[in-house]
This record gives structure tokens, sequence and C-alpha cells, in this order.
């Protein structure tokens, strides 16, 4: 079973390419930033803890999102792009750990390279299909129909709170200091591959589909 990670910094486009393998390679995304925005929707207990930290654009505790992550792969199986998780080195761990305990190992860490000036446009110009959760952008991807999503049809198109300039200023910095250790990590065990997320969304998805090919599925 293929199992990844797609690294890198807000805006590089790790949730845009994770749907076109769960589309196109039937493989299972498992956002955290998704998990840990359905609980703050829900109201629960939890949700309300992380709520203001992701509004100011810093990471939730790793106790958190180990626990959201533990959860999903207790199940088993795999085939796993594991999207916008880990982002410390305590997460990386406990990843490997998991892993193991259900007999599933990494194929590959894909780093997506974007420049910061990138990101920027990237994120304020993020709205996503509240009903199916399309990923789309108001210069780069937008609907066909304005106010419409192109796969479902809902009009439930929404911003994220933490998508702004002040927010992306914050978790840039959190990046730097506490993820991007994660990039000298995975070079160093022999998972990490890197690819130009700054191409078009095809041809990002053509390198990825490049480092998956012969990795057997
Ligand atoms: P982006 O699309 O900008 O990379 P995500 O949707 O992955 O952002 O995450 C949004 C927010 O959720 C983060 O800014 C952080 O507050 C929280 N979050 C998501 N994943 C993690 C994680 N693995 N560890 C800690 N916090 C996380
Ligand atoms: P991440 O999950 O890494 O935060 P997203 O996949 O949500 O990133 O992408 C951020 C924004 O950039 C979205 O509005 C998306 O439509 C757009 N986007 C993603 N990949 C590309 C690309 N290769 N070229 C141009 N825009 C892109
Ligand atoms: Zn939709």
């Amino acid at each position: 079973m293929v199992n990844i990670i797609l690294l890198g910094p807000p805006g590089a486009g790790k949730g845009t390419q994770a749907r076109l393998l769960v589309e196109r390679r039937n493989m299972v995304q498992l956002s955290t930033g998704d998990m840990l925005r359905d609980a703050k929707a829900s109201g629960s207990p939890m949700g309300r803890r992380v709520a203001e930290v992701m509004d100011r654009g810093e990471l939730v505790s790793d106790e958190i999102v180990i626990g959201l992550i533990g959860e999903k792969l207790a199940a088993g199986g795999g085939g796993y792009i594991f999207d916008g998780f880990p982002r410390t080195l305590a997460q990386a761990d406990a990843l490997a750990r998991l892993l193991e305990r259900v007999g599933q190992r990494l194929t590959a860490v894909i780093e997506m390279r974007v420049d910061d000036a990138a990101l920027l446009a990237r994120i304020t110009g993020r709205y996503t299909c509240g009903n199916c959760g399309e990923v789309y952008h108001d210069v780069t991807r937008p609907t066909a129909v304005p106010g419409v999503c192109d796969v479902c049809g809902s009009t439930d198109l929404r911003r994220r709170a933490d998508d702004t300039e002040e927010s992306l200023k914050q978790r840039l910095l959190e990046y730097y200091k506490k993820t991007s250790p994660l990039v000298g990590y995975y070079y160093a065990t022999g998972d990490l591959v890197t690819v130009d997320g700054l191409g078009e969304i095809e041809a990002v998805a053509a390198e990825i589909a490049a480092v998956l090919e012969g990795q057997g599925d």
C-alpha cells in the first residue's frame, strides 16, 4: 500500500493534490486541518478549545492532532495521504509508531516547494465548497459558473477565517520554526522527494504521479 505525506507551507497546494489522488488513485485523504475545522464547526469541547489557536494561525497541540490521526489509523488499511500532518518532529515520530502498529510504512514524503510571494496570492484567493470540499481560487481555478460548485452544484462556497494576510504571516512563522525541520528529517530517512509546487495544478499532479510510479500500489 502506498502511504504518502504531502509536506509544504500553507497554500502550497496540498489539499488540491490530495483530492486529485483520492479521485484518480482511490487513496484516502487524512487532513488534520479539515478534521479540526469539522470539530470547530461542531462546537464540541475540543473544537472550542482549538478555534482560537487556529484563527491566530498557530499550531494546535501535538496531543490533539496525534489523537485525531490515531483514531483514523486504528481501523488499519492503507493508501493514506497525510495532508497537513505531521507538522512537528513529535508528530512525525508518532506517525511512524502509529503506522508500524497497523503494519504500514511510509512510501514517500513529497515536499511541495512554493515561494512565499506566491503563497500570499494562493491563500487570499482561496475558497472551498462547504458541501463537497472542492478547492477553488479566484484567479487560478474559479468555478465555471460564479457562486456554484462545479462538482456538486452547491452554492455554499466559503472562505476560511484564517485565510488573511495577517494570519498567513503567523502560519508561515510556525511553518519555518516547527514544520520545515521535517524536510531535513525526511531527507535523512531517505523518504523525501521534492516537487515544484509553482507549476499549474496538472503539472504538479504529473510530478507526483511520477514519484508514485513504480512504488507499486
Ligand atoms: P493550510 O491549508 O494553510 O496548510 P490546514 O488546513 O492544514 O492549513 O491547517 C489549518 C490550521 O489547523 C493550522 O493553521 C493549525 O492551526 C491547525 N492544524 C492543522 N494541522 C495541524 C497539525 N498537524 N498540527 C498542528 N496544528 C494543525
Ligand atoms: P494547501 O492545502 O497546501 O494549503 P490548497 O490546495 O488549498 O493548499 O491550495 C491553495 C490555493 O491555491 C487554492 O485556492 C487552490 O485552488 C490554489 N492552487 C493550488 N494548487 C495550485 C497551482 N498549482 N497553481 C495555482 N493555484 C493553485
Ligand atoms: Zn461542491
